[in-house]
């Protein structure tokens, strides 16, 4: 069974279902509200466990109701909790989600907590990152914590593995130098490389460039039409399954969960880990919602 550790955010999502989106001044009645677990290190850390890894998480909560119900909810995943900080003087990361009668939603969010950790706590934390396989991160946290995960990493032969999500145009070299295997989305890419991404030719110039900047491995997802690798002289677009999709949210998530559960540390199987995450990740866009829609195991096998 693989080890990971996520160091990431969780936000508490507040979803109000509406009829139309709200103008300036104006105030309107929504017909739906539900709350639901999420931010990108809580939802990497929900497919890793769900997919049998065994997982811990480093990152930050508020000292308040929502932070409360989502180490709970962590801790029902059998996420390990004991690197998640409680913060006394930020809230736990929220989201406010208005979702439309044609689907289309918009997102404010307030990072809290997620922005009040740092080296420090990471560096406290260490013991959890240096006896597993893979470290994994994404762009919802301070870097300095990314940096200071990865470089304990790379000290103790811990693969490092970089969601660079939300797309940022300037990344810190010293973190893709740190970097073992990055997988960005189609537009996270571009962002990244300023090379636009739109199929297997261009897929290959970005990969070639983020190998440039000391990326070993590097995997790109193209949504409905699968994931792209280009690892060790070998490069790929590996089909995504055929399916139905009603609602992409997490997808990208649960590619990732799934893929560091079949990994080998050396990267070896890098191709049968997409399929095996190109799979899990085709039943989550047949359901709705973020962490509900994430498949377990045995659903997957
Ligand atoms: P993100 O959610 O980060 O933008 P993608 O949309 O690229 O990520 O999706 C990640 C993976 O999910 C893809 O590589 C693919 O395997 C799977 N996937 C996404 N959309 C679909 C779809 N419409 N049909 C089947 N598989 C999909």
């Amino acid at each position: 069974m693989n080890k990971a550790t996520i160091v990431g955010s969780i936000n508490l999502d507040t979803n109000l279902r509406v009829h139309r989106m709200v103008k300036p001044g104006e105030t309107i009645h929504g017909k739906e509200h539900y709350t639901a677990a999420g931010g990108k290190g809580a939802n990497q850390a929900v497919a890793t466990a769900r997919a049998g890894t065994n997982t811990s998480f480093i990152g930050a909560v508020g000292n308040d109701g929502p932070g409360e119900q989502m180490l709970d909810l962590l801790k029902e995943e059998k996420i390990d909790v004991s690197g998640i900080e409680i913060i006394q003087n930020e809230p736990t990361g929220q989201a406010f989600i208005p979702i439309d009668d044609n689907g289309e939603n918009s997102i404010m969010f307030y990072a809290g907590a997620n922005y009040a950790f740092g080296t420090e706590e990471v560096a406290k934390n260490s013991s959890l990152i240096e006896t597993n396989d893979f470290v994994i991160a994404q762009l919802e946290t301070p870097i300095e914590a990314t940096i200071k995960a990865f470089e304990i990493a790379r000290s103790k032969n811990v693969k490092t593995i970089l969601n660079p999500a939300p797309g940022e145009s300037d990344l810190p070299e010293k973190l893709l130098k740190l970097t073992d295997m990055i997988i960005p989305n189609e537009t996270e890419a571009e962002t990244i490389t300023g090379i636009e991404v739109n199929d297997e030719t261009s897929a290959k110039k970005a990969a070639a460039k983020l190998h440039e900047l000391g990326v070993e491995a590097v995997i790109i997802t193209f949504g409905a039409k699968g994931a792209f690798y280009d690892f060790n002289g070998y490069s790929e677009l590996v089909p995504a399954f055929k399916v139905k999709a009603v609602d992409t949210t997490a997808a990208g998530d649960t590619f990732i969960g799934y893929m560091i559960a079949t990994l080998e540390k050396d990267f070896s199987n890098l191709r049968e880990a997409i399929l095996h995450g190109n799979k899990a990740s085709s039943a989550t866009v047949q359901r709705f919602g973020a962490q509900p829609s994430i498949p377990f195991k045995n659903e997957i096998n």
